[in-house]
């Protein structure tokens, strides 16, 4: 059927006079009773067709009942347009087919959001009807432009030596520390595989097979609560590699990342090699541990500088261990009192900062109701430290180092995106290095590793294991790109003596160990090779490479909020019959948490 096909969207001016047939979807259509005119459509773009009731009365009688995205074929001869209907802004609106045969292959209900306009949908019908979501033009660009990256990212990663493995899907848990998806087993009664949360453990174990470098285009899945840039089921390039430390790991990921993004028609270009940050100084520089680093109004110490200071909020703080930080406003002179003790406020009050001070630097002088708490001396500090000109503000907060941290680094974020500070077009990649390798966990209170317990420790730093495991800085790094996490790596631990260590650090005991992760531990008994590496979130690279808000937008056929995929109703309950033959029974719903 195909043999004779023309693509719609490739006609040009050079084909006048060529016969030719096109297939494709009605995208607009015109009957004035005499000629009809229909926008053709398929994946490479729109031809219109022309069906006139003198020259081609059979086409034109079937032509007169075809609707929107009723699915066609249509033969004749490509014809120059008028030159006044010539469309300019269409690649082939230039010509025209002139039909003489016009064939319905598939008729279409009315579809229940317009097809042909890349109008505002409610998302949730988007995601019911997802072919025709995935039919219009925007969703079209943004698979193809996916899939056009991910052949670039395998090509460059070849070239770099790295074999692709693909590593199982049904597995023991892995250690990312997300709640796991689990599948029941029919065989082995009462068990259950984890669909893996990433193929952690399976590419370590590629290094002591000896595979040097691995990658692999991997999903994971993990049972999180969901956001705009998250769903439950991803793509990461997900790679190991033997034998290096963070500098080669970088090389490989710089060069596969620019590459990819550089062909792959993606907006502005990457430059290489990206900044580097320790988290400390990201930390103290931006509040967060994903800075976007597009503009500056850095995070500023005061405590030295107002420590004995008369305003004794800021005193007591200072005296109590807390820290006083600032950032400086540029023009900030135009936020009003009910601007910052309204929605600034506001800000750093979600993040548990008690309020936000600020002063106003003005021709006259500084302003602002806690100004004359200070000395001449000590406004001339906050100035010089935060770096605040006439016509800024100067906005702090003072309390506990991580409250100072994530309330000022959010509000640095918010006022930066109110005003426009950070240029839309450009792309700040950076890697942030020397994670804590612990955090306490907020709900159980253990010491949880950030990333996983297989990440090496600071060299200098292994000896705190014992005595003070949260100042432990670690050999792990994320890419950052704009202010959003792009993926993250380390240096793994190889050394079963510190892993040993590492486990301790954290409550589990060696049985536990070795029940959760014999397997690994067992062969790293037979030569393991040093190695480390690194995962990146595809959705989230096609989302800024594309321009895209939501990641449901990057991916074929995504989860809505509620981890549901509508078109189909996954998930769904199952036949009495399948549990029974796994041995499983239903108990009644758990309260909602
Ligand atoms: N498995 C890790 C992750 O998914 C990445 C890595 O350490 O390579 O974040």
């Amino acid at each position: 059927m195909s043999t004779d096909r023309t693509n719609c969207g490739l006609p040009r001016a050079a084909d006048a006079g060529t016969p030719m047939t096109v297939y494709g979807w009605v995208d607009r259509r015109r009957d004035h009773g005499g000629l009809i005119f229909l926008d053709v459509r398929d994946h490479t773009g729109i031809l219109q067709v022309v069906i006139n009731p003198d020259t081609a009365p059979q086409a034109h009688a079937s032509a007169h009942g075809v609707r929107l995205e009723y699915v066609l074929r249509v033969h004749g001869e490509l014809r120059l347009r008028e030159p006044r209907s010539v469309n300019a802004h269409r690649e082939t609106g230039e010509v025209e087919l002139y039909a003489d045969q016009c064939e319905v292959l598939a008729v279409a209900k009315t579809p229940p959001f317009p097809v042909n306009e890349d109008t505002d949908v409610e998302e949730g019908l988007r995601l019911r009807h997802r072919y025709l979501d995935l039919r219009r033009s925007r969703l079209q660009r943004n698979l193809r432009a996916r899939a056009t990256f991910i052949s670039h990212l395998r090509a460059v990663m070849a070239e770099q030596g790295f074999t692709e493995i693909e590593t199982p899907m049904m597995i023991r848990a892995t250690p990312e520390g997300a709640r796991d998806y689990l599948v029941p087993s029919r065989l082995q009664h009462g068990s259950f595989y984890a669909l893996p949360q990433s193929p952690q453990l399976y590419k370590q174990i590629c290094m002591v097979a000896g595979i040097d470098r691995y990658f692999q285009i991997a999903r994971c899945m993990r049972d999180e609560d969901l956001r705009a840039d998250r769903q439950p089921e991803f793509t990461q390039l997900d790679i190991e590699m033997s034998f290096v430390d963070e500098e080669d790991v970088a090389a490989v990921l710089e060069r596969a990342i620019a590459y990819a993004w550089s062909v792959s028609g993606f907006r502005g270009a990457i430059s290489t090699p990206f900044p580097r940050l320790t988290w400390r100084e990201a930390m103290d520089r931006y509040g967060v541990d994903k800075p976007d680093v597009r503009f500056r109004m850095e995070l500023r110490d005061l405590t030295e500088a107002l420590r004995a200071s008369g305003f004794r909020v800021f005193a007591d703080v200072v005296a109590g261990g807390g820290v006083v930080k600032g950032i400086a406003v540029r023009g900030g002179a135009d936020l009003t009192r009910g601007d910052i003790e309204g929605r600034l406020t506001e800000v750093v009050r979600t993040f548990q900062a008690r309020g936000l001070a600020y002063l106003w630097r003005r021709d006259d002088g500084w302003q602002g109701g806690i100004a004359k708490f200070f000395t001449t001396a000590e406004l001339a500090a906050i100035g010089a430290i935060t770096g605040a000109d006439v016509g800024d503000a100067v906005l702090m907060v003072a309390d506990r180092p991580a409250v100072v941290a994530a309330s000022l680094g959010a509000l640095r974020t918010h006022i930066a995106r109110e005003r426009s500070l950070a240029d839309p077009d450009e792309l700040a990649m950076i890697w942030v290095t020397e994670f804590p390798m612990f955090e306490r966990d907020e709900e159980t209170g253990e010491v949880a590793p950030l990333h996983h317990p297989f990440t090496m420790l600071h060299p200098d730093d292994v000896d705190l294991l014992e005595t003070d495991p949260l100042r432990i800085r670690s050999r792990a790094y994320d890419i950052v790109l704009n202010g959003r996490e792009i993926g993250s790596g380390s240096i793994r631990i190889t050394d079963p003596a510190i892993q040993k260590r590492v486990f301790a650090a954290m409550g589990i005991d060696t049985e536990t160990a070795q029940r959760k992760f014999g397997f690994l531990l067992e062969a790293f008994q037979y030569g393991v090779p040093p190695h480390g590496g690194f995962a990146a979130g595809v959705e989230r690279l096609v989302m800024e490479g594309l321009g895209e808000e939501n990641i449901r937008d990057v991916i074929a056929f995504p989860k809505n909020q509620q981890a549901q995929e509508p078109m189909t109703s996954a998930p769904a309950p199952v036949e009495k019959a399948q549990l029974v033959e796994l041995g499983l029974q239903l108990a009644p719903e758990p309260p909602k948490g």
